[in-house]
């Protein structure tokens, strides 16, 4: 058998994300109402290759996992969803380690913004890292997409947040000085999913301060008696 051919891909694009580590990140897009946007790198950074695209509330991304390319990747993986104790097949998961490393969310358009800085197109609920090579954008089209009866059978329910967020005085007085609004909700969204190990989520008081980078802001909680607790908010810039 002839070797088959290989291809090579280059982005398109690169998402700006509040994103800025993958600890804590929601595991699909619809988990937190992240905001970013995709500026189209050169020759695709043409305006004439964005018309008509207001005409979609929603749309694929289509990216690479750029963090994890040089992990590879292997036929069985442990998905962290299901607690991190069964294994199932690569392609039957959206691991992030995979053949290819290309990754797909569906996302809102937020619209078109053309600037002297440059071309972009602003994005919501996205689950990606600063930085993301996208590699293709196709709008979202639900007379197909949205498949009537399509069932997971291992992942039928959508998660649920599981801990309800808490800021200290502190954190909250920090908060108040950052310039980014929708920050507490991004806090919210993301801690309440319990980011934390899956062998320490049965932990209802964690002596550990846990880190997240989201924009330029450190934010540092803990878990204590079931709840978060974020315990300061500092920033990077
Ligand atoms: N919705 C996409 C899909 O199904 O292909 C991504 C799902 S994947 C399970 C989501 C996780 O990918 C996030 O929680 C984050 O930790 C990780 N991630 C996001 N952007 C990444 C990147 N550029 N490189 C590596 N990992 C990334």
């Amino acid at each position: 058998m002839t070797k088959p051919d290989v291809y090579s891909i280059e982005p398109i694009g690169v998402l700006e994300s509040p994103f800025k580590q993958k600890f804590a990140i929601p595991r699909q897009p619809a988990l937190a109402k992240a905001k970013g946007k995709v500026k189209l790198l050169a020759p695709y950074n043409d305006i004439n290759a964005l018309r008509s695209i207001d005409t979609y509330s929603h749309l694929w991304l289509l990216f690479l996992f750029h963090e994890n390319l040089h992990k590879g990747w292997s036929p069985t993986v442990r998905a962290p969803r299901l607690g991190g104790n069964t294994r199932t097949g690569v392609f039957a998961t959206r691991s992030t380690f995979r053949p290819n490393g290309i990754g797909m969310s569906a996302v809102e358009n937020l619209g078109v913004e053309n600037t002297t800085s440059g071309l972009y197109l602003h994005v919501g609920n996205i689950d990606l890292l600063h930085n993301t090579p996208i590699i293709d954008i196709k709008p979202y089209i639900p007379y197909s997409d949205a498949v009537q009866h399509a069932h997971a059978t291992l992942l039928d329910d959508k998660p649920v947040p599981t801990l309800a967020v808490n800021f200290t005085d502190h954190a909250r007085r920090q908060l108040a000085q950052q310039p980014y609004e929708d920050l507490p909700l991004l806090i919210e969204n993301c801690l309440s999913q319990d980011p934390r190990p899956a062998y320490k989520q049965s932990h209802q008081d964690d002596p550990k301060t846990y880190q997240v980078q989201l924009y330029d802001a450190d934010i540092h909680w803990q878990v204590s008696d079931g709840a978060v607790w974020v315990t300061a908010i500092e920033s990077l810039s």
